[in-house]
């Protein structure tokens, strides 16, 4: 009897799952999930990765089993399993997600194109969030991004199963894949399950912090929705989280505009999620090279490993910055100013190239989502030819977020020595002040690599300095007509920023 496989990948539920609805309609369906070796040898793969994913597919299969479907997880590289498959087994389509991922998975899924080709197998591909393949220009994209949140969400199809033609051992285990040990203690754990409950909390409690609460990373753990990896493993349909906001916001009360506001803005941020994702399915390159390539050798040779070395071991001597990566080490999160700071520290002062920094931060961010990471990357390291630079002096933030030093103190245990007069630049108190609070500088705290005031100068010198060159201003138009955004649903604020195509990304309320 003809078959379809349904091929899951970062889309690991079964409601609002086009690729699964529409291969049911057409009949009997085998459920794969395929763990590939050479993804995770990938320097961005990470075993924190690994967990969550496996979390995520105990409950798809618990999912399956209930609407007649049984998951069979296989290890191996796509094509060689397609292969094994269709001789043992020959089935007519595939059915699976479009997938804005890495190079590596841009070029398996033209690998798997080209077998579908060769072995006439249908390829269907759904989009599963507001991201436009082969798209032209970014003219009519918000009119899309509405119009798939808008969509009816695609119910759970009642399945009938097809089994694997043969034994499968149980996927490899992290360290059978050569995935480092560390995984953070404190990180979110996967499934639909606890993305659902992680949700419902939101929309009907957390949501009233959102508003004023998203920028300290003290109040922003429970302020921020935190679907973040839900949503990057597809735990949660976007459209389906989108479309429970809106019901939220019409159920409140009159009097609940607070939450309202604090509701649609969260809404502008699954909107610039599919905004950024966009950029890396337009460029698949940007992973890799700068945005604007007028801009390529401004930090690329200037490599600094003892400067990157002290960052990752949360030793710049900046507290927040310190303590932020004391943070990340133990949740595998951070909220979006926090991560824009730590971009913009390397970026500016410490002039690391983003590149290796990035692949760092994708490996310690639980929610690692290539489009946004890299177009966000560059955006903060202002390689992006579009967007103003924005950077982040970690003092400020410092006094701005975490006035009291409760947040460094919790993190940086040292810090709980320092006075609060020396909270922010604790390497200025002196000698005998250090002795007198039992707290050596360059010991037991760091000592700040490099002057902050100098070093940021200079680098913001370099940036401009390159940015005022004729030819680097003309190819912007290009940049900004493919890439930039041309309006942002519910912002009514109008800045500099906004003209010159970047969007205000953490604005407050
Ligand atoms: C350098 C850097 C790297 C980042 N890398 C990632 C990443 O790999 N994966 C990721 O999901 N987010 C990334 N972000 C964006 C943002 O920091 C996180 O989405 C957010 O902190 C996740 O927490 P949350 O779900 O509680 O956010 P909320 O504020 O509750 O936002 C809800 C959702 O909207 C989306 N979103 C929020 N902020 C942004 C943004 N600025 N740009 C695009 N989408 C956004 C995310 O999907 C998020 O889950 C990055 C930001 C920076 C500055």
């Amino acid at each position: 009897m003809p078959y379809s496989i349904v091929w899951f990948k970062r889309d690991l539920r079964v409601y609002d799952h086009a690729a699964l609805y529409y291969a049911a309609q057409r009949g009997p369906v085998l459920c794969l999930y395929i763990v590939e070796p050479s993804l995770w040898a990938e320097p961005d793969a990470a075993n924190q990765h690994y967990q969550f994913l496996l979390e995520s597919l105990r409950d798809l299969y618990a999912e399956l089993r209930r609407c007649g479907g049984q998951l069979q997880v296989v290890t191996g590289e796509i094509p060689i399993i397609l292969d094994r498959l269709f001789k043992q087994a020959p089935f007519a389509a595939l059915y699976a997600h479009e997938e804005t991922g890495n190079g590596l998975t841009f070029r398996r899924d033209l690998a798997v194109a080209r077998w579908c080709r060769e072995h006439a197998v249908v390829w269907h591909e759904f989009a599963q969030f507001g991201v436009v393949r082969r798209l032209k220009n970014r003219n009519l994209w918000q009119k899309n991004w509405e119009a798939h949140v808008g969509c009816r969400c695609l119910p759970i199809p009642n399945l009938q199963s097809v089994q694997l033609p043969w034994h499968e051992p149980p996927p490899p285990t992290a360290e059978q894949l050569g995935l480092a040990q560390y995984t953070p203690n404190n990180r979110q754990h996967g499934g639909r399950r606890l993305g659902l409950s992680v949700l419902h909390s939101f929309l009907t409690d957390r949501s009233g912090q959102y508003r004023g609460g998203i920028s300290s990373p003290l109040s922003a753990p429970t302020a921020c929705s935190r679907l973040s990896p839900y949503l990057a493993y597809g735990c949660l349909s976007l459209r389906e989280v989108v479309q429970a906001t809106r019901q939220q916001i019409a159920n409140l009360p009159l009097d609940g505009s607070r939450r309202k506001q604090g509701l649609n803005a969260f809404i502008s941020r699954l909107y610039w999620h599919c905004h950024f994702i966009q950029k890396l399915e337009s460029e698949p390159e940007l992973e890799y090279f700068n945005l604007h390539r007028g801009y390529d050798g401004l930090r690329e040779n200037d490599w600094n490993q003892i400067h990157f070395e002290a960052l990752v071991a949360g030793r710049t001597g900046w507290p927040l910055v310190d303590a932020c990566v004391a943070m990340l080490n133990d949740t595998g999160w951070l909220n979006f100013r926090m991560r824009a700071m730590l971009v913009s520290v390397a970026a500016y002062p410490l002039w690391l190239h983003w590149r290796p920094v990035g692949l760092w931060l994708a490996g310690q961010f639980l929610d690692y989502e290539p489009g946004i990471h890299w177009s966000q990357l560059q955006m903060q390291a202002g390689t992006t030819g579009i967007n103003a630079a924005r950077v982040y002096n970690p003092i400020k933030q410092a006094q701005d977020h975490d006035p009291q030093g409760h947040f460094v103190r919790r993190w940086l245990p040292a810090m709980r020595r320092v006075p609060d007069a020396w909270l922010f630049e604790p390497w200025l108190m002196t000698p005998d002040i250090q002795a007198r609070c039992g707290v050596q500088v360059g010991m037991d705290i760091a000592e700040p690599l490099v002057d902050l005031a100098i070093a940021t100068r200079q680098a913001k010198a370099k940036v401009h300095a390159l940015r005022a060159q004729p030819d680097i201003k003309a190819a912007k138009a290009t940049i900004v007509d493919k890439h930039a955004s041309r309006k942002r649903p519910g912002s009514k604020r109008r800045s500099k920023a906004k003209e010159s195509g970047q969007l205000e990304l953490d604005f407050e309320f």
